[in-house]
């Protein structure tokens, strides 16, 4: 039989997700993720590609005792070491609906749209060229995985989660051994992630105006701030604190931006069509007849929907590129007078403004 302790330890990296260490330890012995899992567990044909559900995507959310004990012996690393490279550890008030997912998905069975288990990472490229830079590994950080983190904290830029080269969407980024350092790379064109730099959705020239726009560095910096403060809420302990509390009114609000649940309507983060927070056509198909999208929208429409919700919230409209005069919430009053939704909306504005700003 094999033995399963395996020759090389990989060393984990702060800040770095499971799955970014699961796929970097098994890119030294040029296998996928999901076979090393295999033989740590001593299983062989589950998690292949036909299956259902993402393992690798499971065990970064949580790891069970069994599975610790597994990883532990055969990567030979700790398991704190291990443990405090998944979301429950380092957040551990977070819910299901915190984690950003990659996409929802029809049951088969039931003909229930659900949310799909593949975590949806972003990345930012900035992030990813100090990696290397400073003689290391490129790797996913935890944070990246959350639904309410779409601006790296550190550089105060967007996150992306497409290919700056070829524009393919990338869920799920390959790794490749450059010299001795490891680099994520588009498994669609092979290019590593900090190749290019630029945005989701926004065409080179306008990309190039963005990094001098001194208003829209205004708006990620407001998107930043509240984005850092849910990063706090879900760092501490579950319960019922306020924090945890204006996140939640924070969700449902999203939810109804996203307005999930009558599909034939217009959405109304899709009425607000600015420059700088454009409109993507197609994308939120993927995430209607879903109860809570939120979590499983891409990341830049994720960012929209915040940043709705912030000039609402800070009367900043002009900060945020949305049109001359007319706030965001009249034209959201107009869009939806006739649904009940409408009432529930204006409800939860009132309550976080009641429980008080991030700030
Ligand atoms: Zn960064
Ligand atoms: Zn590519």
């Amino acid at each position: 039989m094999l033995e399963r302790s395996l020759p090389v330890t990989v060393a984990p990296i702060k800040g770095e997700c499971l799955k970014s260490f699961l796929h970097r330890s098994a890119s030294v012995y040029g296998v996928s993720a999901n076979r090393l899992l295999e033989h740590c567990f001593g299983v062989r044909g589950q998690g292949g590609t036909s299956s259902a559900t993402h393992p690798v995507d499971r065990l970064t959310v949580q790891l069970d005792l069994e599975a610790l004990k597994k990883l532990s012996e055969s990567l030979r690393i700790s398991k704190s070491d291990l443990s405090g490279m998944t979301l429950k550890a380092q957040f551990p008030s977070i819910g299901a609906r915190s984690v950003a997912q990659t996409a929802a998905g029809k049951n088969p069975e039931t003909k229930e749209e659900t949310s799909n288990e593949q975590l949806q990472f972003g990345w930012c490229p900035l992030c990813l060229i100090e990696d290397r830079a400073e003689g290391g590994h490129h790797f996913l950080r935890l944070e990246w995985s959350l639904a309410s983190s779409t601006i790296c904290q550190l550089h105060q830029r967007p996150l992306i989660g497409r290919c700056q080269t070829c524009y393919h969407f990338v869920p799920s980024p390959d790794y490749a051994l450059y010299r001795d350092q490891m680099a994520l790379i588009c498994p669609h064109c092979h290019t590593p992630l900090d190749g290019r730099l630029g945005y989701d959705f926004v065409a080179d020239t306008h990309a190039h105006d963005w990094n001098a726009d001194s208003v829209l560095h205004t708006a990620w910096n407001m998107i930043a701030k509240y984005e850092q403060f849910f990063l706090n809420v879900v760092k501490g302990r579950a319960g019922r604190s306020k924090g945890q509390r204006i996140l939640s009114e924070f969700s449902a609000l999203l939810d109804l931006l996203l307005q999930a649940e009558s599909p034939n309507h217009l959405r109304p983060i899709d009425m607000f069509n600015s420059t700088y927070f454009p409109s993507i056509t197609k994308l939120g198909f993927a995430t209607r007849h879903l109860q809570h999208p939120f979590h499983v929208c891409h990341l830049v429409e994720r960012r929209k929907a915040l940043a709705i919700a912030i000039s609402i919230l800070e009367d900043a409209s002009n900060v945020f590129g949305f049109e001359n005069g007319a706030t965001p919430l009249h034209r959201i009053r107009e869009l939806m007078s006739r649904h009940y939704s409408y009432n529930r909306l204006e409800r939860h504005i009132l309550n976080i403004a009641r429980l008080a700003l991030p700030t």
